[in-house]
Formats: structure tokens, sequence, C-alpha cells
């Protein structure tokens, strides 16, 4: 990247211009970028581009289809390193490039002269409004890259963990006709577990069709779309037989009595989505569900994730690693947390087809965490 372009994100902030089809920000270097920066102060720099990721098929869940997803490509600059961040923002999160330019040029981070202090700047970024989560995980994500490569170690290894202990990944299958159903299931092939999207009342058709390509374990994900818990118990019963493994957000996510019965008739574990947000929900959902769907885009970033994840582990919950349709930035930063977790969905960068990063690959269906410090990805 060229220090005339950089000095033009960061004097102003954002690129004018809105979303193009590829983002200056196309790469994030493992460490110390070379030549000139336009660093000058002590205080972190943060700057952003507003990116359009375009999806390979049209994306159907049970309340709507898309084919494009906005994201916020974001970097934090500390004494000539640099940190790379991402907001993915779906349309029905409520989150846009209009609410995080808003928020994110609203965000005075040269205050902060040492990007160790996590709780106090990540404290500060929660605390100048409320929402914007996805815009609060992309500051998150990127100080977490910016540290990790000052330190230069990936995250996996300074929170410990197995890098061999990352789980298979789930590839979603979107609701759709029969014979594109089969069509994507037979792209899928690499994958050792599908998530199948259900809930607009042709459960049992997308169900039989897949089992006509494929035995792998399948998950399905209901989004709410499910009424009435009798019914819901009895599709579970079948879905079990199937080779169903777990039911995500199966009933509306506010009706906690009645996912509560549910989970404890349900063979199968049952996964809040929809259903839970950040750490202050976890404790609340001990009983209603059998576990929780971790994504960083919900909960403001790595640092709230990690803290779900232990605090699910001490309830003895479940937990799965999610994303929305996200760059290889975004899921690489999610993944790090994966050897960890029970079940990981971390397909978002597969469904796009201009992902600016490299990062994370998937190996035999299992995620491969990179070698590179930070969230590992260039
Ligand atoms: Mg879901």
């Amino acid at each position: 990247m060229k220090l005339d372009r950089r000095k033009f994100i960061g004097s102003g902030g954002l690129l004018a211009g809105g979303a193009c089809l590829l983002p200056l920000f196309s790469a994030c270097n493992s460490g110390k970028e070379g030549g000139e920066s336009s660093y000058t102060g002590s205080g972190l720099k943060l700057s952003f581009e507003p990116f359009d990721l375009q999806l390979k098929h049209v994306f159907t869940i049970a309340s709507f289809s898309r084919t494009t997803t906005p994201v916020m490509l974001v970097k934090i600059e500390w004494e000539g390193f640099v940190g790379c961040g991402e907001a993915s923002m779906p349309p029905y999160l409520g989150e846009s490039h209009e609410t995080a330019t808003k928020f994110l040029s609203s965000l005075k981070l040269d205050q902060f002269t040492d990007p160790f202090r996590l709780n106090e700047i990540l404290a500060y970024v929660d605390g100048v409004a409320k929402g914007n989560c996805a815009a609060k995980a992309s500051v998150d994500i990127a100080l977490h890259d910016l540290i990790g490569k000052i330190v230069d170690k990936p995250w996996f290894q300074i929170w410990g963990y197995n890098q061999e202990d990352t789980p298979v990944t789930t590839f979603t299958i979107g609701i759709d006709k029969p014979e594109m159903v089969t069509e994507k299931v037979k792209e899928a092939a690499p994958y050792k577990m599908l998530k199948v999207k259900i809930g607009r009342g042709t459960d049992e058709e997308m169900i039989n069709t897949i089992r006509k390509v494929t035995d792998i374990p399948l998950c399905v994900d209901v989004n709410q779309g499910w009424k009435d818990k009798h019914e819901a118990l009895d599709k579970i019963h079948w879905l079990k037989e199937q080779g169903v493994v777990f039911v995500e957000q199966p009933m509306d996510k506010y009706d906690l009595d009645t996912m509560a019965w549910l989970t404890q008739h349900s063979p199968l574990p049952t996964i809040a989505d929809e259903g839970v947000q950040r750490l202050v929900d976890v404790p609340k959902l001990k009983g209603a569900y059998s576990g929780i769907n971790i994504k960083l885009m919900k909960c403001t970033g790595l640092r709230e994730a990690h803290k779900m994840l232990n605090v699910a582990r001490a309830l003895d919950m479940k937990v799965m690693i999610g994303c929305m349709t996200e760059t290889s930035c975004g899921v690489s930063a999610a993944a790090q947390l994966s050897p960890m977790v029970d079940w990981a969905d971390l397909d978002g960068n597969l469904l796009i087809s201009n992902d600016p990063y490299e990062g994370v690959i998937v190996q035999n269906g299992k995620v491969i965490l990179p070698n590179r410090s930070g969230i590992g990805i260039i």
C-alpha cells in the first residue's frame, strides 16, 4: 500500500464514494510495514473503508434472501505495526456502512498510547454508544491483531490453545429448490459436516434432498422458523433419525419458557444464535438451550467472545463459534477460539467471491489455523 493512499485514508478516516470492487485494505502484513509510515504520534491510529462482499450464491434463510453483505475493513496503526479488523453487517442486524462510519468516526483512539490496555480501550469503545456491535468488533479484532503482531504470536497460542484441536467446520446450505440444493451439496463435498437452513415449511424436502447426495453429519439452523413446540419436538425426533446432531435457534428468541420445555424434551442439543448476543446473556440461557453460538459481530469481538466461551463452559453448556458472511479477516479472528469449541461454523469467507485477505483454511473439512501472528491473515 502506498503512502499517499494511507495518508488519504488516515486523514479523512473514510474513503469517499462508498464500496468499490477491490478494497484499498487488500492485504494485512504480518508485522511492521516496510518503508515510510504516515504514523506521526504515539496514540493508536484508526482508519476504515467500506466494502461490499459478493456472495457466490443467493443466500436464503427463514426470513429473507440477499446477494451482497456490507462490511467495514478497519486498520489500527501503532509504532509502525498494523492490525486489521472487520465489521460484517448483514442488513437484518441493523448496522450499515452509514452507522459504522458514524460510530468509527466518533472514536478517539489516539488518546491511547498502549495497545496492550485492552480493558481500558475496549471499555471506552463499548461506552461511546449503544449497539454498533459489529463496528465495535472491528476495533476489537484490529486491536487483537495489532497486539499479536507486536508480540509476534498468534492468539490461539497467547490463549494457550493447541493448534491441533481445531474442529471441522460446517458448510452452510441455504434454503432453495431441490435441484439447487443438490448442486450446492455436491460442491460441498470437501466438508465433513453441513449446516442446513430450514424453517420455511420445506424442512423434510431439504433434508431428504441432501440425504440423496451425502450421509455426512448435518446440523440444522431453523432461524426461529418453528412456531409450535410440539411440532418442533416431532421434527427434532425425525431429524435425529436423519443424522442431524444439533438444532440451532428452533423457535422465537424471546420465548425462553418454550425453549426450556423444548430443550428439556429434545433428543438433540439446542443452540441459541439469535437468542444470544453478549456475555450478559449467557447465564440467562442456562436451561433454555443446551449451548450458544458465539459470533464476533454480535458480541463486540474476541475479548468478549473469549469470556462468553469460558462462562458457557463453567455453566456446562455447549459452545459453537460462528460467523456472518465475512472476509478471511473476521473468520480467521473467530477461528483463534476454535480449538476450545464443540462445533465451528466458520464458512463465511468461503461463501464470498471477493475476499481481500488470506487466513484460516479448511483441509479435509477441518479448520487449519495459520502459523502467523495476530489473527493470522495476510
Ligand atoms: Mg444461526
